[in-house]
């Protein structure tokens, strides 16, 4: 598809655009990112670092394959990326607290399984010897070995240090404002710092993506839904893996910080912190881990997820103005799928072909009056 001369433009310097630049990068092609702040600020920033395929995954198919993938990645990132991200292979427990929850877990357990994927059921004994800090009421726990997590803002930074050795320009404090074609194709992006000739341009730009596509009379449907997390004091070890129950998911860092997330609100672009969840995170967190009802918490912080009807990405070609791309809508998912994205536009911008087809992410679905499916 790409031309050598072809300027590759990226709107949008979360994750995903910089992990887009990086892996355009290794493959020696140029790009610039367009960020109207800093590398990371929005999303990308506020997100607790979950790389989570097996546990936030409710069935098979072509979206938990590509979770899969993502996550794969990251064992060999974190050695090979400048900068520490703070991969912690720690594996997850499910937190099960009542029988209604355990027929859920046992089917979940039985479609991973039969997936070929690695996931035990511990019984309460069992999941308390793996991590005793858990509250006794605990019924059992499914396992997930490989969910893992890492810190999300220093990945970003990590993609955009390492994007910018291979070539990259990264352009913060400057706003896209428009996007000019000619003759169907688009020929340069528009920003309030001038004009930058281009023969493709991605959408990258989070929840915001509507507005960017706004410029080419498209319509992208991905709208904002805020989450809200709040940390603790830096603790001694407490806990190892990642935990997750009905209510909240609970994470210590290694920095020994706890992180507890998170709401699910659709409530537009309003980043407000509300004092009705930082009470429902922080009873949630000592129910499951009665000892942290002593600790003090410290931060607390709303991002904007951006947000799907299907609640899976929309990536690749857009059926706009060639050359128009998008790569947005990565919802509850973006630091996991970050760099598989990154890997797959960049081959659909180098080859013409992604090495994991990318039609099922197409915006199309969404044009077609198709019937939408949650995952
Ligand atoms: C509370 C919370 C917890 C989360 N936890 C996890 C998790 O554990 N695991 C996981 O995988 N995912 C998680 N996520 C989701 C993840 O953070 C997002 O899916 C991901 O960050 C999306 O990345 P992005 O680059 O598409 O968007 P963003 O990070 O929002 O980046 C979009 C960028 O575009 C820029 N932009 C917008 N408009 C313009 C314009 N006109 N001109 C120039 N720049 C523009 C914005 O400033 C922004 O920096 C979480 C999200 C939240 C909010």
């Amino acid at each position: 598809m790409e031309k050598s001369s072809d300027r590759i433009v990226i709107a949008g310097g979360g994750i995903i655009g910089c992990a887009i630049a990086y892996y355009l990068g290794l493959k020696g092609v140029k790009s610039t990112v367009i960020e109207r702040r800093d590398v990371g600020c929005e999303a990308s920033s506020a997100a607790a670092g979950g790389l989570w395929p097996q546990a936030e995954s409710s069935r098979p198919g072509m979206f938990m394959d590509l979770c899969l993938a993502g996550n794969a990645m990251f064992e060999e990132l974190s050695r090979q990326l400048e900068l520490d991200i703070e991969f912690r292979p720690s594996g997850l427990l499910h937190v099960v607290e009542d029988e209604q929850y355990r027929e859920e877990a046992e089917k979940l357990m039985e479609w991973q399984l039969d997936s070929g994927l690695k996931v035990d059921w511990l019984d309460a004994s069992e999941t308390l010897k793996l991590e005793p800090s858990l509250s006794e009421d605990v019924m059992g726990s499914l396992y997930f070995p490989d969910d893992n997590h890492l810190n999300p803002l220093s990945l970003t930074r990590a993609f955009a240090v390492g994007a910018k050795k291979l070539g990259a320009e990264i352009s913060t404090g400057t706003s896209v404002t428009g996007i000019k074609t000619v003759s169907g194709r688009v020929s340069s992006l528009v920003t309030d710092r001038g004009e930058i000739g281009a023969d493709i341009i991605i959408n990258a730009a989070g929840c915001w993506a509507g507005q960017v596509g706004a410029m080419v009379d498209m319509e992208v449907p991905v709208e904002p839904v805020r989450g809200q997390i709040i940390l603790s004091e830096p603790l001694p070890p407490l806990f190892k893996r990642c935990i997750v129950t009905r209510d909240v998911y609970i994470i210590q860092k290694p920095r020994g910080n706890v992180v507890v997330g998170s709401t699910r609100e659709f409530v537009g672009y309003d980043k407000s912190v509300t004092p009705e969840a930082i009470h429902l995170l922080h009873r949630g967190a000592v129910k499951a881990i009665p000892r942290l009802k002593s600790v003090s918490f410290i931060r607390a912080w709303a991002g904007l997820r951006p947000y799907t009807p299907d609640e899976i990405p929309i990536m690749g070609a857009s059926d706009g103005p060639e050359g128009f791309l998008l790569a947005t809508g990565h919802f509850r998912n973006g630091i996991l799928l970050s760099a598989i994205t990154g890997k797959l536009m960049s081959e659909l911008i180098t080859d013409g072909k992604a090495s994991i087809p990318l039609e099922g992410y197409r915006l199309s679905r969404f044009l077609r009056g198709a019937e939408v499916e949650r995952k």
